[in-house]
């Protein structure tokens, strides 16, 4: 079995939503959702990007994701914009996110580890039965502009951010759901987001340009000295999403040797990008293909969005990672390239990225 190292889930999200009902999710085998630990262990899952996401609050009418009622008869698609949070706000939820983490990880008797540096990683792989947890945050607005707020993070176990989810903030703004469109809305990164990718290359934290606008990309290309990385996004010339990357894009990851992680949900899959659809296993072996074609073998991973987005009925959860897999190899990927796509790659990157 290939061990895993997956560049983004949705979980903590998920564990924290249905907390009351059932406290033990993560623990407990459960039938709905993406991932728990049995289910995890059973698919190969060895490490993963715990994402902290913020929802807009209900008051503001954008935080329910349910992308059917926008779809138009010929399949495309925009969703409106979610309006700008407050950082007491982002704050408020971000913590509890992350103390749903640091709560799994002293709850299991040695199941779940927190990494923070790239040895640690790289034994914690050694040891079956062990997940790694790498602490992610989507979408920066729980950090002030003097960017106090980052290194409290960093010292708690940050080690991977990305500037924006589907909201602008002070560093810069992402791109609205919408299909066809490309990335290219909007303006680039702020002042303050320029000044937020030197302060991460300084304290090596990785930076995520899933879900950046391109004139946002092209500034984190321009000023940062680590690897481009996006954790969980698709070939744009296959599936003409905002949130999917064109080969120029992909070109500057290459150059950069940085990675793209291959995103599972169906709407960033379909060729007809409708999000009703379900799609094959061919579909997601034609993305791979793509992306490997742009940026080579060593610079492809996974980045499921589990727990996040609709997957493919043929993978279900984390447990049909093997699925996936063995497909790949009858399609045609080696044993070599298998290694590097899920996890080598992803461990060279974070080598090269970590302090
Ligand atoms: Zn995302």
């Amino acid at each position: 079995m290939y061990s895993v190292v997956d560049g983004h889930n949705d979980t903590l999200s998920r564990l924290v939503m249905i907390e009351e009902e059932t406290p033990d999710a993560f623990w407990e085998r459960q039938v709905s959702g993406h991932v728990d630990y049995e289910r995890a262990i059973e698919g190969g899952l060895a490490a993963a990007f715990f994402a902290a996401w913020v929802d807009n609050p209900q008051q503001d009418g954008f935080s329910d994701h349910s992308f059917d009622r926008y779809i138009q008869p010929d399949g495309s698609y925009t969703l409106p914009l979610p309006p700008p949070i407050t950082l007491a706000y982002a704050q408020k939820v971000i913590h509890q996110l992350f103390s749903k983490l640091f709560r799994l990880e002293a709850e299991s008797q040695g199941r779940l580890s927190i990494v923070r540096n790239i040895e640690q990683l790289e034994a914690n792989l050694k040891k079956p039965g062990l997940i790694s947890a790498i602490m992610h945050i989507e979408g920066a607005e729980a950090i002030d502009e003097d960017l106090h707020a980052l290194d409290v993070y960093y010292q708690a176990g940050l080690r991977s951010l990305g500037f924006v989810w589907s909201r602008s903030n002070i560093f810069g703004e992402g791109v609205p759901f919408a299909f066809p469109s490309s990335a290219d809305i909007g303006d680039g990164l702020t002042e303050a987001g320029k000044k937020l990718v030197k302060a991460c290359n300084r304290l090596g934290i990785l930076i995520d340009v899933s879900h950046l606008n391109e004139k946002g990309f092209w500034d984190v290309v321009a000023l940062s000295d680590a690897p481009i990385v996006a954790t969980h996004s698709n070939a744009y010339a296959l599936t003409a999403s905002s949130r999917n990357l064109n080969d120029q894009q992909l070109e500057a990851i290459k150059k950069s040797q940085g990675l793209v992680g291959l995103n599972f949900a169906v709407l960033f899959l379909h060729e007809a990008g409708q999000v009703a659809s379900e799609v094959d296993l061919s579909n997601m072996s034609k993305h791979l293909k793509h992306l490997i074609d742009q940026v080579g073998i060593d610079c492809v991973g996974f980045g499921t969005d589990f727990d996040g987005a609709r997957i493919s009925q043929k993978i279900k959860d984390v447990s049909g990672l093997p699925i996936l897999i063995d497909y790949l190899k009858e399609d045609g990927f080696s044993e070599s390239d298998l290694n590097k796509i899920t996890h080598e790659n992803w461990l060279r990157v974070l080598r090269a990225t970590w302090k």
